[in-house]
């Protein structure tokens, strides 16, 4: 297949998670989109445990930023501390300049909560002069709203040590400590429904802007089998497994 802008270079030539030409290390990146309660940090988590997978989350990247006190890391600081919100302009350029680092040690990236908008995600598929942009797989969980609100309102916190419990279990206490369980506030149903709403307008649109790229794994079962059907996707990917 020829290049859509129509020159003679054979689209996907240059592209390093596809083919290896020059011997530079082969790129890949995960783009992971679910709905709070979709059971997205469970799956990260195992995908961290599991693969050779470095996790990009933008909340950390900003963070880390403003901790080792950087250009981007003062401007940060400026936004957060007038009270507004990061815009994607600094967002991007954390991820862009990240992305640099880690992808040269050969990684493969799992990135969680980014691109949250459709600007974002044009952002990544140009980065590199685009030849990133088949590099990434985009996985979403995808869970009906009525399971998501059930599954956080029915969910338990132990008050002592914060273990999470889900609606499966059918414990008076914190088996691990004892502890009395607590609702967190935000697992309030009002709450959780103004933020699955959220999600829908902010991420729902980026979805559709990846269209057939996007793979669905059905996220309205087990944590262990959601987990089980992104990494069919990675094991496609040929993202390796630690050893
Ligand atoms: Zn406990």
């Amino acid at each position: 297949m020829r290049c859509c802008c129509g020159c003679k270079k054979k689209e996907n030539e240059s592209v390093p998670g596809t083919k290896d030409t020059k011997g530079a290390k082969s790129v890949k990146i995960v783009v992971l989109l679910g709905a709070p309660g979709a059971g997205k940090g469970t799956v990260a988590q195992y995908l961290l445990d599991n693969y050779d997978v470095v996790h990009f989350s933008t909340g950390n990247l900003l963070r880390n930023e403003v901790k080792n006190d950087t250009e981007l890391g003062r401007e940060v600081s400026a936004y957060v501390g007038s009270g507004g919100l990061v815009n994607d302009d600094i967002i991007n350029k954390v991820v862009e300049l990240n992305l640099a680092k880690t992808l040269e040690s050969g990684s493969a990236i799992l990135l969680d909560g980014y691109p949250r908008s459709v600007d974002q995600a044009k952002f990544l598929d140009q980065l590199d002069s685009g030849s990133l942009r088949d590099a990434i797989r985009i996985i979403e969980i995808d869970v009906e709203s009525e399971v998501v609100v059930a599954r956080l309102f029915d969910r338990k916190i132990c008050s002592k040590c914060g273990a999470t419990f889900g609606r499966l279990d059918v414990i008076a206490e914190c088996s691990r400590c004892g502890g009395a369980f607590v609702k967190r506030p935000d697992d309030e149903e009002v709450v959780i429904r103004r933020r699955l709403q959220e999600y829908k307008s902010t991420t729902m649109p980026v979805s559709e802007y990846y269209g057939s790229r996007l793979l669905k794994v059905n996220g309205d079962r087990s944590p262990d089998e959601v987990a089980r059907g992104v990494t069919d996707v990675f094991r496609d990917f040929g993202v390796k497994k630690r050893r």
